[in-house]
């Protein structure tokens, strides 16, 4: 296929021959981890070599594919910067957590986090083809002693079989895509076995790392299992390589879209011109931007950390100047478990009844005229199942069921002042309003 994208490969590697180059075993078991083999590439500074001679850091590992794409004279290559320490991934800051997004307090089975409703995500490895310096993972990744768990794995499937709710599972981990070939294809098999278990999700970045691994073998055994779905993970434009688009067309040829999960990174990505640039090359390649992350508040990441408002000047250079498809959403995994929270620039500027007030991306100023005869009678009628469970419908549960308000933490001994009754005229007239169902105002 002729791709507009580059092809590269560091000197140092010239003499591969391409049946090794090509081979994803050649490229695993090559992986670059040490001072001395990454010097062979290029020289290293002293706070990357101090970073890599440290022990206890987080696992290095670097394909040859994958360091081939970095400037070799340029020490803040936002490709190096992703996968070579330095010794700034040493410093504390305030809020960090190993869990940052409380993980581990929502696995009811070790390896499977079930926050949302109907999906769940299933951590199959620790292993990755490379490793990411900002992983909001680190507390389990890239331990070599750990990988694929058989027991872990059953009682994973044990639990999503007797959990009827989840609908949609995402295979992360660590990569799946490391897997030995007949693990995952045992993986997808027994999840396929589950009637309730519509579509199944992967999340890697081998594509990206090593796109060699997406051979026509591993397409077709992925087909048998659709409805499949899959995002890679692409932060900066010169991710994107002639390599990388032979990956994703094999992929969707085989019918499994592609979406974009990029992470803004303090002197990576963020700008907003280059993440234009991004978006339009990965829609090239016919991947979707899905998420463009906040970085977490992970041990190690604190120097890849940016403002919120840049996130937010990305959105804003981002929607309405180019094609809608190339437009992720910009979210904050919630620190202590909250889940995704989308942030966006605000468009709608003020409201009155049946009027509101919009603005565009380019400033203009407009108005929409709602319905003056609409009611709630009048919506679509639906006879299935309503989905929330007790305890997440949130916000819906307010706008569509019998609850008038959302308590926080504490609220009901804060507010207890042991209130004496006031002076109702019609007592029995005012007393519904603000007492909540089941809740009876105390009397003495
Ligand atoms: C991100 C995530 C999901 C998937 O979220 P979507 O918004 O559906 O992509 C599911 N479970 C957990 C724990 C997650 O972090």
């Amino acid at each position: 296929m002729s791709t507009p994208f580059p092809s590269k490969r560091a000197p140092v590697f010239a003499d591969v021959p391409d049946e090794k180059w090509y081979d994803w075993r050649w490229q695993l078991s090559h992986r670059l981890n040490t001072v001395e083999e990454i010097e062979k590439v290029f020289p290293l500074t002293e706070s990357e070599r101090k970073a890599l001679s440290t022990s206890g850091l987080f696992r290095v590992e670097v394909t040859p594919y994958f360091i081939s794409l970095i400037d070799p004279e340029d020490p803040d290559d936002p490709i190096r910067k992703q996968v070579i320490p330095t010794d700034r991934e040493m410093v504390p800051f305030t809020a960090m957590m190993a869990d940052s997004l409380a993980e581990d307090r929502h696995s009811p089975v070790p390896g499977l986090v079930h926050r949302y409703p109907d999906r769940v995500l299933m951590l199959v490895t620790t292993q990755c083809a490379s490793y990411c310096r900002y992983c909001t993972r680190s507390r389990i990744v890239g331990d070599p002693a750990a990988t694929f768990k058989r027991e872990e794995f059953d009682l994973q499937i044990e639990y999503l079989k007797r959990t009827p709710q989840v609908r949609d599972v995402l295979l992360s981990g660590g990569d799946p895509l490391v897997l030995a070939p007949r693990i995952l294809e045992e993986l997808l098999t027994r999840l396929r076995e589950i009637p309730h278990i519509e579509i199944i999700r992967i999340g890697s970045r081998v594509p990206v790392f090593m796109p060699m691994r997406v051979t026509d073998e591993l397409t077709e055994m992925l087909q048998r299992f659709h409805p499949l779905w899959m995002n890679i993970h692409v932060n900066h434009p010169n991710e994107i390589t002639a390599e990388l688009a032979a990956a994703c067309d094999k992929l969707t040829r085989a019918g499994i879209p592609l979406g974009n999960q990029s992470v803004l990174l303090a002197g990576v990505n963020d700008n907003v011109h280059l993440q234009r640039k991004l978006v339009h090359d990965l829609v090239r390649i016919r991947v979707r931007p899905y998420y463009l992350y906040q970085c977490d508040l992970v041990e190690g990441a604190g120097h890849f950390r940016t403002p919120v408002a840049k996130g937010i000047e990305i959105i804003e250079g981002l929607r309405g100047h180019t094609s809608g498809y190339a437009v992720p959403t910009y979210v904050i995994d919630a620190p202590g478990g909250g889940g995704k929270i989308p942030v966006m620039p605000n468009y709608l500027m003020t409201m009155s009844d049946h009027k509101i007030v919009l603005r565009n991306f380019e400033g203009y100023i407009t108005t929409y005229e709602e319905p003056t005869d609409y009611t709630p009678a009048m919506a679509a009628k639906w006879k299935g199942p309503k989905r929330p469970e007790p305890g997440q419908e949130g916000l819906t549960a307010l706008l569509d069921g019998d609850r008038m308000f959302i308590k926080s933490e504490g609220f009901d001994e804060i507010h207890d002042r042991h209130g004496i009754q006031h002076r109702l005229k019609d007592e029995s007239k005012w007393k519904p309003l603000g007492i909540g169902p089941g809740e009876e105002k105390k009397q003495d």
